[in-house]
C-alpha cells in the first residue's frame, strides 16, 4: 500500500493512504468476458472507466494495465500541477478541457477529502523581450475563462515570492498540486465499488476476432493471458501507437519520448519556494519550461527539462533499448523535427549533462540560487505524438482500428499535457465517444 507523508501545511507530519485496490485474480478457467475493456491503467484510462460505467451501470467492464501497479508511467511521474488553462489556444479542445477539468477535480479532491494544495502560480518574464508574450499569455487565460488570474508588476512578484525577481508576472491564484497517482486510484476504487474489474500484470500484445459469439475482439496478453470482449478502449499513453498497431491502425502519429528530469531543493532550502514558479514559455514548443513546484511531502522540484529518451519508458540515461531507439531515430517524423529544431535539442542534452548550466537558467528566477543548493531528482517521460511532417501534434487524436476486429476498439493516440489536470472532463467526452460509436446505451438495459 502507497503512504503518502503530508508535512508543512498540515502542521504536523500525517500520513494517508492510497486506497486498497484489489485486483482480479486472472485465471483461464473463469469466464473472462466483458461489454468493455479498457487498456492501460494510467489516470486517462481508469478516469475513462470510472465514468463508463457512472454512466452505464450494467455493463461489464475491466481495465488492463501491464505493469503491477496503476498510474506507473506518465500518471505517476509528472509535476503534480493542477493548471488552471492559461495556456491553450482560446477555443481549443485543450483549453475547454482544461478549464472544465480544473472545476470538476477540485469538486472531486474535496468530496473524497484527498489532500492538494492551491498555492497558486506565477508565470515571471525577466526580460524586456518577454513581455509581449506575457500579455498574450494573460488575455488568452482571461479568454479561456481561467478564474481570478492577475498580471502583476515586480513589487507583487516579490510579495508573493520573496525570492523571485522579475519584471512582471500572470497569477493565477487556484493553480494547485496533487499527487496524481493517489487521485488514479480513488478513481479506480469507486470504478471497483461500481463493478469493475481490474487486471494487472496483463500486457496487451495481441487482438484477434474472437470465437465466442457476440464477442468479436479477443485480447491476449504477452504471458498468453486471454479474454474477449465485445468492445475496447485503448489509452496506453507511449504505447498508443503500438497498441493502436496492434488493430491496424495507421503508422502515425507515432509516439516519440521525451524524458523530463527534475533537479530537488536541497531540504533545507526548501522554504525559498512558496507555489509554482514558471517562464514565459516559448510559443512555438509544446514543454512548459523549466519551473519551480512544490510537492505535497513538502519538497521543490525543479524542471523538467525534455530530452530525448533512448526507450519508451527510459527514465535514466542508462535505459537503452536497441531495437526502440533506431525506431525512433529512424523515424520520417523524428528526422524531420531533429532538422527543425537541432539547437533546442542539442541544448536539452548538454543542459541535461551538466548541472551549472541548468542552475544557471533557474536563477534568472531566483538570483539567490546556488549549484550546491540542489541535487538530481527524479524523471518521467513524455508521450509526444508526431506526425509524419515532423509535426509535433497538441490536439488529441482518436481513431478506431482498421482490420477486424479493431473497428470494435477506440484507441485514444493522443491525450496532450496537461492530460491528469482536465481526466474527469476527458472521460466524459470519451464516454461520449464510445456511445456515440458503439450505442452503450443499448447494453446498459
Ligand atoms: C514530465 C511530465 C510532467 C507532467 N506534468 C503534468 C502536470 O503537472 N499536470 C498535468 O495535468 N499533467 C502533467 N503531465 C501530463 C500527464 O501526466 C499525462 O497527460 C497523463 O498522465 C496521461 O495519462 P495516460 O493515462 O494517458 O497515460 P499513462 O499514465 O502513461 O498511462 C498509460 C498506461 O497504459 C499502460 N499500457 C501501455 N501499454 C500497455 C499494454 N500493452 N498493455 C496494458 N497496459 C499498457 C501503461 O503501463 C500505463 O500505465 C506531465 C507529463 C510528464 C511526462
Amino acid at each position: 500500500m502507497r503512504t503518502l507523508l503530508l508535512r508543512n501545511w498540515f502542521g504536523n507530519v500525517r500520513s494517508l493512504s492510497s486506497p486498497q485496490i484489489i485486483c482480479r485474480h486472472f485465471s483461464n478457467e473463469t469466464k473472462n468476458f466483458y461489454d468493455l475493456v479498457v487498456i492501460g491503467g494510467g489516470i486517462v484510462g481508469v478516469a475513462s472507466a470510472r465514468e463508463i460505467l457512472l454512466r452505464f451501470p450494467k455493463l461489464k467492464v475491466a481495465v488492463v494495465e501491464k505493469e503491477s501497479k496503476l498510474a506507473t508511467h506518465q500518471t505517476g511521474h509528472n509535476s503534480g500541477v493542477i493548471h488552471a488553462g492559461l495556456y491553450y489556444k482560446p477555443g481549443s479542445l485543450k483549453a475547454k478541457l482544461c478549464v472544465k477539468g480544473l472545476k470538476l477535480i477540485y469538486d472531486y479532491l474535496d468530496k473524497n477529502n484527498i489532500p492538494y494544495k492551491k498555492c497558486g502560480k506565477l508565470v515571471v518574464a525577466t526580460r524586456k523581450d518577454e513581455l509581449e508574450t506575457l500579455q498574450n499569455l494573460y488575455s488568452r487565460s482571461l479568454e479561456n475563462g481561467v478564474p481570478d488570474v492577475r498580471l502583476i508588476d515586480g513589487k507583487e512578484i516579490s510579495a508573493i515570492e520573496p525570492h523571485c525577481l522579475g519584471l512582471k508576472a500572470v497569477h493565477s491564484p487556484h493553480t494547485g498540486i496533487v499527487d496524481w497517482a493517489l487521485v488514479t486510484n480513488y478513481f479506480a476504487k469507486e470504478f471497483q465499488q461500481l463493478g469493475g474489474e481490474i487486471l494487472l500484470n496483463f500486457n496487451v500484445t495481441k487482438f484477434s476476432e474472437s470465437s465466442s459469439p457476440g464477442y468479436p475482439v479477443s485480447i491476449t496478453s504477452k504471458d498468453g493471458k486471454q479474454i474477449s470482449t465485445k468492445y475496447g478502449l485503448a489509452c496506453a499513453g507511449l504505447q498508443s501507437d503500438i497498441i493502436a498497431r496492434l488493430s491496424g491502425g495507421a503508422k502515425f502519429p507515432a509516439i516519440i519520448p521525451f524524458r523530463g528530469e527534475y533537479l530537488l531543493l536541497k531540504h533545507e532550502f526548501e522554504h525559498l519556494v512558496n507555489g509554482n514558479i514558471y517562464p514565459v514559455p516559448n510559443p512555438n514548443l509544446p514543454f512548459l519550461g523549466v519551473h519551480f513546484t512544490p510537492r505535497l511531502d513538502g519538497s521543490i522540484w525543479l524542471g523538467p527539462n525534455a530530452v530525448l529518451a533512448f526507450k519508451k519508458e527510459g527514465y535514466r540515461w542508462t535505459d537503452f533499448d536497441l531495437n526502440e531507439f533506431t525506431s525512433i531515430v529512424t523515424n520520417p517524423g523524428f528526422i524531420k523535427l531533429a532538422l527543425k529544431y537541432p539547437a533546442f535539442g542539442l541544448k536539452e542534452f548538454y543542459k541535461s549533462c551538466n548541472l551549472n548550466y541548468q542552475v544557471q537558467d533557474l536563477k534568472q528566477y531566483i538570483p539567490n540560487l546556488e549549484r550546491n543548493w540542489v541535487e538530481k531528482g527524479p524523471s518521467g517521460v513524455r508521450a509526444q505524438a508526431l506526425s509524419v511532417e515532423g509535426e509535433l501534434i497538441e490536439d488529441f487524436f482518436f481513431e478506431t482500428g482498421n482490420q477486424y476486429p479493431g473497428e470494435f476498439i477506440l484507441h485514444c493516440r493522443n491525450a496532450p499535457s496537461p492530460g491528469a489536470t482536465s481526466s474527469m472532463a476527458i472521460a466524459e467526452m470519451i464516454t461520449d465517444k464510445l456511445n456515440n460509436l458503439f450505442h452503450l446505451s443499448n447494453l446498459n438495459n
